[in-house]
C-alpha cells in the first residue's frame, strides 16, 4: 500500500490541531517513539504528535485520513509485540499526555479514565479507598489504553480474568476521526453487535481509544501470599488443579523454575526465601475475614506437601509480601538485564501445563537454546523466556530465534492452547492469526478491519497476516 508522507506542510497543519509544543520531530524524539520493549530494532515515524483531548485525536486523525498517512497509536510503548512499531513511518500518535483519572465512581464502582493513565496510577487510587481494578499486567507503567488494546491479562487472571471483563465502555476515534461512544455505566447490555468486544484487543488497528470506564470490585480486607518450592514442575501443576478441585481459586498462582529464581536473586542482590529446588510457585491468598484466608492457606499448604511440596513460606505482611512479588515481578527485566532475550506468551489449558513446561525445555535442549518457562500458572498462560548465548553472532540469535518461536508457538497449538495470551500479536507475532483461527476468520478479521478503516492508516502490519 502507498502512504502519503509526512511534509513540512501537514506538521504546521498538526501544530494548528495540537498547538506547536505538542509536535515534536527531533532525532531522539523519533527513536524513541520507533520503539517497544520487544526486540525488534526501531521504526522510527516521521513525527511524534501528543493530543491532550479527544477533538484533538479527531482533527488529527481527520487529517492523516486525507492524506492517506500511518498512524500509530502509543500508550507506554511497553508491549512486547511490537504493536507500537510505526512500521511504516508516518504519524506516532501519544496517548501519554491524555493521563486523567477522570472519576472513581463509588456509587456505580466504575472509574473512568483517559488512556495514558498507568495502570500504577489507577491501582494505587482505588485502593486507597478499599476498591480493587483487578487487571495486574507485570508492566505497572503500561497504560490503560495501552491495556485495553492489548487486552491485558496478568497475574489475576485465574480469579478476577483479564482487562476485558473489566472494560463497561469506551469512547474511541475511528480513523476518519470520528467519535463515538460504546457501552457506559450499565451492567448489562444486550443492544446489536458488541463492538465494545471487537475494540477490546484490537491493538489499535480499529480505533484509537480516548476514554474509558472500567469496572472496579471491593477490595478484600486480608491477604497473603505462599512462596512453596517443588522438586518437579509436574508436582507442582498437580498441585494446582488439587487446589482448585478443593475449592480454594487463590487470586494468583504464579510459577518460577529455579532458574529464574537465581536470576531474580542476582538483579536484585538479595536471596529469595529458597532457591534449591527445581520448581516454586507462588500462591496469593485472600478474603475478608482472616479465618478464610486462614483456611485457605491451609488448603493450598496441605494440598503442595500431599504433592511433594518440601516447605511451604508465607507472606502475611504488606512489606513482606512487597517484597515476594518484586521477586516474581521483576523477573523478565532481571533476564533483560543480563541477556538479550526474547519471549512467548502462549496460553495452554491448565492441565496441559506440564506438558507445555516439558516440551518447551526438550525445544530448548534441541536448538541448544536456554528456554526458562515461567508464568501464570493459575491460568495457563505461561512465558518462555527464550535467552541469546553471550557468544551468539546476531545474526545466527535471529535465525535460531524464529525457528525456536516457531516451535514455542506451535507445541503450545498442539495442547489446545492459543497463539498469545496476553502480549497480543503486534507485528512479531502476526504470521501465526492464520495458524490458531484459519483462513475463514482471517478473512472476517479483513472485512471488519476494512469497514472500521478503509483507507488502511491506523497501525498497517500489525495483527493481519
Ligand atoms: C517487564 C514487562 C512485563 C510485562 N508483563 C505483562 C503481563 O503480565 N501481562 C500483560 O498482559 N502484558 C505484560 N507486558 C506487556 C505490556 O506491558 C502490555 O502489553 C501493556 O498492555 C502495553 O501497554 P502500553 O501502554 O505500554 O502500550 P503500547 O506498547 O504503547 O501499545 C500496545 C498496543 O496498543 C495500542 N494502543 C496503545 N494505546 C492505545 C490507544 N489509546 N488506543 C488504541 N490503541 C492503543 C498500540 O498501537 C499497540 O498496538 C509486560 C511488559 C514488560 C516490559
Amino acid at each position: 500500500m502507498s502512504y502519503g508522507r509526512v511534509t513540512g506542510e501537514v506538521k504546521r497543519l498538526l501544530q494548528d490541531i495540537v498547538g506547536p509544543e505538542n509536535v515534536y520531530d527531533s532525532p531522539e524524539m523519533l527513536e524513541k517513539h520507533g520503539l517497544d520493549e520487544s526486540p525488534l530494532p526501531p521504526h522510527p515515524p516521521e513525527v511524534v504528535v501528543k493530543p491532550r483531548a479527544t477533538r484533538e485525536v479527531s482533527g488529527v486523525l481527520r487529517l492523516a485520513y486525507e492524506r492517506r498517512i500511518p498512524v500509530t497509536p502509543q500508550g507506554s510503548r511497553t508491549g512486547l509485540s511490537g504493536g507500537a512499531h510505526p512500521i511504516y513511518g508516518g504519524i506516532a500518535l501519544s496517548l501519554e499526555e491524555m493521563n486523567r483519572i477522570v472519576e472513581i465512581d463509588e456509587d456505580n464502582l466504575m472509574a473512568v479514565v483517559e488512556p495514558g493513565v498507568l495502570i500504577m496510577e489507577l491501582h494505587e487510587k482505588t485502593e486507597k479507598l478499599g476498591l480493587l481494578y483487578p487487571p495486574d499486567p507485570g508492566e505497572e507503567s503500561g497504560s490503560l489504553g495501552g491495556n485495553i488494546s492489548t487486552n491485558a491479562g496478568g497475574v489475576r487472571g485465574l480469579k478476577y480474568g483479564v482487562t476485558r471483563d473489566y472494560v463497561q465502555g469506551l469512547e474511541a476515534v475511528l480513523p476518519n476521526g470520528e467519535v463515538i461512544q460504546l457501552g457506559g455505566k450499565i451492567v448489562k447490555n444486550s443492544t446489536g453487535y458488541e463492538l465494545l468486544d471487537l475494540l477490546i484487543g484490537s491493538e489499535g488497528t480499529l480505533a484509537v481509544v480516548t476514554q474509558a470506564i472500567l469496572k472496579l470490585v471491593p477490595k478484600p480486607q486480608y491477604s497473603a501470599l505462599l512462596y512453596i518450592p517443588f522438586n518437579s514442575t509436574r508436582d507442582a501443576a498437580r498441585a494446582v488443579a488439587e487446589m482448585i478441585r478443593r475449592r480454594v481459586v487463590p487470586f494468583a498462582v504464579e510459577y518460577m523454575p529455579r532458574d529464574a529464581v537465581e536470576v531474580v536473586e542476582r538483579y536484585l542482590g538479595r536471596r529469595m526465601p529458597d532457591d534449591e529446588h527445581e520448581a516454586y510457585l507462588i500462591v496469593g491468598v485472600e478474603g475478608n475475614s482472616e479465618a478464610e484466608v486462614e483456611w485457605q492457606m491451609e488448603t493450598v499448604g496441605e494440598v503442595c506437601m500431599e504433592h511433594g511440596a518440601e516447605d511451604a513460606y508465607v507472606a502475611d505482611t504488606e512489606a513482606r509480601m512487597r517484597e515476594l512479588w518484586e521477586g516474581r515481578k521483576c523477573l523478565f527485566e532481571a533476564y533483560k538485564a543480563f541477556w538479550e532475550v526474547d519471549e512467548v506468551d502462549v496460553c495452554v489449558p491448565r492441565s496441559r501445563l506440564p506438558d507445555y513446561v516439558e516440551g518447551a525445555e526438550r525445544i530448548g535442549e534441541r536448538h541448544r537454546l536456554r528456554v526458562v518457562v515461567n508464568g501464570h500458572a493459575g491460568d495457563g498462560n505461561v512465558h518462555a523466556i527464550i535467552v541469546k548465548p553471550e557468544e551468539m553472532e546476531r545474526e545466527t540469535w535471529l535465525g535460531k530465534l524464529e525457528a525456536i518461536i516457531d516451535d514455542l508457538i506451535y507445541l503450545g497449538l498442539s495442547l489446545g492452547g492459543t497463539v498469545s495470551g496476553e502480549h497480543g500479536l503486534g507485528y512479531t507475532k502476526r504470521k501465526y492469526l492464520i495458524e490458531k483461527v484459519g483462513p475463514v476468520q482471517v478473512e472476517l478479521m479483513r472485512a471488519i478491519k476494512k469497514a472500521f478503516d478503509p483507507r488502511g492508516i491506523l497501525n498497517p502490519g500489525k495483527i493481519l497476516p
